[in-house]
């Protein structure tokens, strides 16, 4: 989507860079981290929310996108988290995997 600001750093538009990409999905800092490492995981395809999806198979993909950066960041401990909708704190309505790691402020 054109207003969309993940398919816009998916596109390239503000030069982010990834921590991790495969066919499916790229890997980014979040810019406002609430943990020593915070990492959004973000299928290249835009989807509103997890609510909205209906591709098992990109459902799989993304959890297996998880496990690999964390595997590349070295993290044996992390929690992920899917906000879905806003009323429990959803602010970018394009799908993400938020990973969190060592001192976790959330
Ligand atoms: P959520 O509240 O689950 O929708 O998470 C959205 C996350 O995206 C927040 O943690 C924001 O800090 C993060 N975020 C918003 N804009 C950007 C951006 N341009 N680059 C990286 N992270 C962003
Ligand atoms: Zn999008």
């Amino acid at each position: 989507m054109s207003d969309c600001v993940f398919c816009k750093i998916i596109n390239g538009d503000f030069g982010t860079e990834f921590v991790y990409e495969n066919e499916y999905a790229v890997a980014f800092n979040d810019i406002e981290p609430k943990a020593d490492t915070h990492v959004l995981v973000v299928p290249k395809k835009h989807v509103d929310s997890l609510s909205e999806l209906n591709d098992e198979v990109l459902l799989g993909k993304l959890m297996m996108t998880v496990r690999e950066v964390a595997k590349k960041l070295n993290l044996k401990s992390y929690r992920t988290v899917i906000n879905t909708g806003a009323e429990v704190g959803q602010t970018v309505f394009h799908l993400h995997i938020h990973i969190l790691a060592g001192d976790i402020k959330l």
